[in-house]
């Protein structure tokens, strides 16, 4: 099969061909049709973060594809079904975390394409038990995108305890913000999001954000607190100064959803504001299988928008720069038909 190799953090990604790997009693095999590039790949294959991948891997957590061979001891999924394959590879299933349904806090779990290989390979194993069925109304390469940036935002909307009558502020409109946006709109929110190209702008405008703030011009937190402030700030973009400026434009009582993983990514809290308002700072991470069976059937019953750009694999390196030149339109997604 083919796949794109992290051969070392500071060399581009390898185009290899590799034996199919052998489902194990657990395991399926998925026969992989699109791949989403999320951001997180991009910092996996750099080695941004703490807790750092060990080289080769192959990067991808927005896997979907069909299920091709699957070991004696698979229940939940057949041959045949087409699934996702998602950032929680697996957890342990039985610690306080994973029996409270946050599975996504279980210190016994594998991530795909970090600790175990991805979807950047047209197959990848997977747990039986933690692939999350696509809907068959779906279409695979909008289904992809859904399983990091769609699950990951929909979970940042619930945290920030969105609800009608609340707004919103959306920062960074890139591959998990045009649909935390979406997810804020549907949670009933008024929305304000900011980016800093005109794309992501005209996007925004196009999605129906109320407010739309381009961060390099206009002060987002003095714009944002003449409308009163936000109740919820969900940080998305790849920038400490964003983060600063999303809490600075809570209102009293606000919640700041960090969620964006910036190497070296800081956050200087002033203790005295953050009391005497009682604002609160919260960290996301991903979503459950739940929430993403959620985010399935909003997209089944036309509630969301997948914006995406079709490329091949072998463009990898040339995708990774376009992401970090602010060149995509939203998600990119590797065709693997
Ligand atoms: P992306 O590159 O598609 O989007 C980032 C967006 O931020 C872009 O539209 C960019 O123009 C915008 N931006 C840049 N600087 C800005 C600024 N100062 N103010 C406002 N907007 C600005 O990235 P993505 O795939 O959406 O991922 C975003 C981040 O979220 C990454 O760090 C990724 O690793 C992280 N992530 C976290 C989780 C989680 O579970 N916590 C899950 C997936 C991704
Ligand atoms: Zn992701
Ligand atoms: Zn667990």
């Amino acid at each position: 099969m083919k796949a794109a190799v992290v051969r070392d953090f500071t060399a581009p990604l390898a185009i290899e061909d590799r034996p199919l790997p052998e489902p194990a009693p657990h395991q399926v095999l998925v026969r992989i049709e699109a791949s989403g590039l999320c951001h997180t790949d991009i910092h996996a294959a750099r080695g941004d973060w703490p807790v750092r991948p060990t080289p080769p891997f192959v990067p991808g957590h927005e896997g979907v594809g069909v299920v091709e061979r699957a070991g004696d001891l698979v229940r939940h999924v057949g041959l045949g079904q087409r699934v996702a394959v998602p950032w929680l590879a697996d957890a342990c299933g039985h610690c306080d975390h994973c029996v409270s349904g946050w599975e996504t806090l279980c210190l016994q779990q594998h991530n795909s394409g970090y600790s175990v290989d991805g979807a950047y390979a047209e197959y990848a194993l997977a747990h039986g038990d933690y692939v999350v069925p696509v809907p068959d109304g779906i279409d695979p390469m909008d289904a992809a995108p859904l399983s990091c940036a769609g699950v990951t935002t929909y979970k940042a909307v619930k945290v920030a305890g969105s609800g009608p009558g609340t707004r919103v502020l959306v920062s960074g409109i890139g591959g998990l913000g045009h649909l935390a946006l979406q997810y804020a709109r549907l949670a009933g929110a008024e929305t304000i999001a900011v980016d800093v190209t005109d794309e992501k702008l005209a996007l925004a405008r196009d999605l129906g954000a109320d407010h739309v703030l381009d961060a390099r011009i206009q002060d987002v937190p003095a714009q944002t607190q003449k409308l009163g402030g936000a109740d919820a700030a969900i940080a998305l973009a790849v920038s400490n100064d964003s983060f600063r400026a999303a809490y600075a434009a809570l209102r009293r009582g606000g919640t700041l959803v960090l969620v964006a993983l910036p190497a070296g990514g800081t956050l200087e809290i002033p203790v005295f504001d953050t009391v005497l308002n009682g604002t609160k700072v919260v960290g996301s991470i991903v979503g459950t299988r739940q929430d993403l069976a959620e985010v399935f059937r909003l997209h089944e019953l036309g509630r969301t928008r997948v914006i995406r750009e079709t490329r091949r694999l072998e463009d990898v390196n040339d995708c990774f720069e376009d992401v970090l030149a602010g060149r995509v339109t939203a998600r990119l997604v590797f065709d693997l038909r």
